[in-house]
């Protein structure tokens, strides 16, 4: 019996002389290792839908759990761009290094699936500042990776962000030690301006707004921090995002 799901190669890796270990999100099944073989060999019709970021119809024999095994791939959606794009495949190399650290294997997620999808759809078009995809990417995956932080309510008096006018817009910002935003007259010492916290309430809600320079520094900065602090990933692909892109 040949078993069937939607995925998105996480990540691939050599395995003896011609095969592959090749880990994929699949919608049905959550994380799954797959071992495909022969697809270092010249003709393999596989290897290019097992290179990281592909999204397509997975057919195989799955095991619950161990290893299982990949025999054909269908329709798909590869990610050309990004492929042929320093900057954006180190941007989906993030992205799907991140999600495989929020899920577990053979635990489906079906809500993470399509939002990492889109994700990458997003990242591929070149529609969107790659770095607010990141931001928005990293904001909501938050709370899968059981933590949570509201950038639209302070957590001291209550008050709500304004993101309907801007210019009505709450000074909100974050304090470490207490781990809470709130707005910034409660606390001593500023962590983020104003314009980045309201531009990160914005991002959590999956809005891909405009950023400067400047903010999108102050919230990389801030970003990196809070997942040092309170998630404790470190992946090498973000410190490879920091540090060349
Ligand atoms: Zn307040």
């Amino acid at each position: 019996m040949t078993d069937s799901s939607l995925g998105i190669v996480l990540s691939t890796r050599d395995y003896q002389e011609n095969d592959a270990l090749v880990k994929i999100f699949t919608l049905s099944h959550g994380k799954k290792m797959f071992l495909v073989r022969g697809v270092k060999k010249k003709n393999s019709a596989l290897a290019r839908h097992v290179q990281p970021g592909t999204v397509a119809m997975f057919n195989g024999k799955f095991n619950f759990p161990g290893l299982s095994y990949l025999n054909s791939v269908g329709e798909d959606f590869t990610p050309e761009n990004t492929r042929e794009d320093f900057e954006k495949y180190s941007y989906a190399i993030y992205f799907l290094e991140l999600a495989d650290k929020a899920i577990e294997d053979d635990e489906p997620d079906a809500e993470l699936f399509h939002f990492l999808v889109g994700m990458l759809r997003k990242l591929d078009d070149g529609e969107f500042d790659p770095a607010a995809l990141r931001f928005v990417y990293e904001m909501q995956l938050l709370k899968r990776l059981g933590v949570e932080v509201d950038f639209g309510q302070c957590a001291i008096c209550g008050a709500k962000q304004n993101f309907k006018d801007r210019t009505q817009a709450v000074e909100f910002d974050f304090n470490f030690t207490q781990n809470v935003v709130g707005c910034a007259k409660h606390f001593d010492l500023p962590t983020l301006t104003p314009r980045a916290a309201y531009a990160l309430g914005l991002l959590q809600r999956g809005k891909l707004v405009k950023l400067s320079a400047e903010t999108k520094e102050a919230i990389r900065t801030f970003t990196r921090e809070y997942y040092d602090a309170f998630v404790g990933i470190k992946l090498k692909s973000r410190d490879f995002l920091d540090n060349n892109i």
